[in-house]
C-alpha cells in the first residue's frame, strides 16, 4: 500500500492480546525468514528457534518480532493481527478515495463496498481495543460515502454516455459516435497546425480518446481528465524534442484544452438529450458497460430486480435515460428495452420484479416467472426454457419477446397484477 499522509498505522493501534506474551519463532538452519506458526507449510525445518517477550503494554508497532516474520502465532494473536491490518486497510481505502475525490474522481470501490454502517453491523470486529478506532473510521467513511453517492447521481449519465462512445471503437472502421469524436480532435489539430507534426491526431485515435473516455466512464470529471492528459502529453513531447520549442508546446496545450472542452460538451449534450430516468429491462451483459460500471450495476446503487436462467441474467431497474444508448448493439441487436419513461417513479424494486415476472409469464415461461429476485427463497428451475432472449421492435425474432407480450406484461404491472 502506498503511504498516504495521515493514514492509520500500527503505531496508532494497541498491542491487544500480544501484550505480555512470549512469542516463539522458528526458521531453517540457514534461513532468514522466521515463522511463528509451527505448522506453517512454508516452514520446512525447525533448524533454529528464538523466543521474544512482548511489552506489557504498547502499540502494535512495538511488537518484538524478527524483521522477516512470515506468519503470526496461530489463534488469537494471528486473529488480532489480521483485525489490525483490516482496520488499517479500511482506513487506507477511505483516505485514498478522499485523495481521488480531491482529484475530481469517484472511487467506485468505496461506493461498491456499500454502506459503512453495514460493515460495522457485520460484527467482524470483536476486539474492544479497536472499537473506538473503528467507530472513527466508519464515521469518516460514512461522510465520504454519502458525498460520493450524491456525486454519482450527478455523474452517472455522463459516465454512461462515455462508456457508450467508447464502445464504438472498432479496430478498423469506428462507429459514427467514436469517429465523430476523432473528427473533432482532428479539426482542432489542423487549426492549431499540429497535425503537420504527424503524431497527435493519430495518437488521439489510437490511444488518447479511449483513455479519456474510459477514465470518465469510471467516474473521472471530464475537465480534470483533460487536464491530466494534457500534462502528461506535454511532458512526453518535451522529453522527445531536444529544443524546448515552447511555441509548439503552447499550441499543443491550447489544442488539447480545446479538444477536451469540445469532447466534454458532446458528452454532456448526450446526457442532456436523454435526461431523467427510465425503466429498462436488459441483459446483464450489456455490451459497452466497463467492468467497473457493471460492478456498479450489481451494487446497491442501482437496485435491480433479477431473473437468472441457465443461459443469461435479465435485470429490470430504474436507470438514467442515457442508458438507452447502450441497449442497441450493432452485432447483437437489442440487448434490452426501455419500458417506461414518463412514469419511472412508479417503479420501485418490487414493481421491477413484478414486471420481470409478468414478462416471463407473458412469454409462456411461467415456471421462470416464479424465480424473479428479490424473492430469494424461490428456486430457479434449471430446465425451464427461457424465451426472453432478444428484443426486436416491430417483429420479434424466434425466441424473442413480442411487442404484444411486452404491452400485456407492462399493463398488468402498472395495475399491480400478476399475469398467468
Ligand atoms: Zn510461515
Amino acid at each position: 500500500m502506498p503511504i498516504i499522509e495521515g493514514s492509520l498505522t500500527t503505531a496508532d493501534l494497541p498491542l491487544g492480546p500480544w501484550a505480555g506474551e512470549q512469542v516463539t519463532v522458528w526458521a531453517s538452519k540457514t534461513g532468514t525468514t522466521w515463522h511463528a506458526n509451527p505448522d506453517c507449510p512454508k516452514l520446512v525445518s525447525k533448524g533454529k528457534t528464538a523466543a521474544h517477550s512482548q511489552l506489557a503494554a504498547g502499540t502494535f508497532a512495538q511488537r518484538v518480532v524478527p524483521a522477516q516474520l512470515h506468519c503470526n502465532p496461530p489463534g488469537r494473536l494471528a486473529a488480532y493481527a489480521a483485525a489490525v491490518h483490516e482496520l488499517i486497510r479500511y482506513d487506507h481505502a477511505t483516505r485514498s478515495a478522499v485523495q481521488k475525490s480531491d482529484a475530481d474522481a469517484l472511487d467506485l470501490d468505496v461506493l461498491i463496498a456499500g454502506s459503512p454502517q453495514r460493515h460495522l453491523e457485520s460484527g467482524r470486529q470483536p476486539y474492544a481495543e479497536l472499537s473506538a478506532r473503528w467507530s472513527t473510521c466508519i464515521k469518516e467513511r460514512s461522510l465520504l460515502f454519502n458525498e460520493l453517492r450524491e456525486q454519482l447521481t450527478d455523474r452517472l449519465p455522463v459516465m454512461l454516455a462515455a462508456a457508450w462512445v467508447a464502445s464504438g471503437r472498432t479496430p478498423r472502421q469506428h462507429q459514427e459516435r467514436y469517429a465523430a469524436f476523432v473528427d473533432i480532435a482532428r479539426d482542432i489539430c489542423d487549426r492549431q497546425e499540429i497535425a503537420a507534426n504527424g503524431s497527435l491526431s493519430g495518437l488521439i485515435n489510437h490511444r488518447y480518446l479511449s483513455i479519456w473516455l474510459n477514465r470518465i466512464a469510471e467516474g473521472g470529471h471530464p475537465r480534470r481528465v483533460t487536464r491530466d492528459l494534457t500534462e502528461s502529453e506535454i511532458k512526453h513531447t518535451r522529453s522527445l524534442t531536444r529544443d524546448d520549442a515552447s511555441e509548439f508546446h503552447s499550441r499543443l496545450e491550447t489544442a488539447w484544452n480545446e479538444i477536451g472542452d469540445a469532447w466534454q460538451h458532446r458528452l454532456e449534450g448526450m446526457a442532456l438529450a436523454h435526461s431523467g430516468d427510465v425503466v429498462a429491462v436488459f441483459d446483464n451483459h450489456v455490451p459497452g458497460l466497463t467492468w467497473e460500471l457493471r460492478r456498479l450495476f450489481d451494487s446497491d446503487h442501482i437496485p435491480c430486480a433479477m431473473l437468472r436462467t441457465p443461459e443469461t441474467t435479465w435485470k429490470c431497474a430504474v436507470v438514467p435515460a442515457v442508458f438507452r444508448l447502450l441497449l442497441n448493439h450493432h452485432d447483437r441487436g437489442a440487448v434490452g428495452v426501455v419500458v417506461a419513461e414518463e412514469r419511472a417513479y412508479h417503479f420501485d424494486l418490487d414493481r421491477c420484479a413484478l414486471l420481470l415476472r409478468n414478462l416471463a409469464a407473458a412469454t409462456g415461461s411461467l415456471g421462470l416467472a416464479e424465480s424473479v429476485r428479490p424473492q430469494p427463497s424461490l428456486e430457479i428451475p434449471r430446465s425451464a426454457p427461457w424465451r426472453l432472449r432478444a428484443f426486436d421492435s416491430g417483429h420479434a425474432r424466434p425466441g424473442g419477446i413480442t411487442p404484444d407480450q411486452l404491452a400485456a406484461a407492462l399493463m398488468a404491472t402498472y395495475q399491480g397484477e400478476r399475469l398467468g
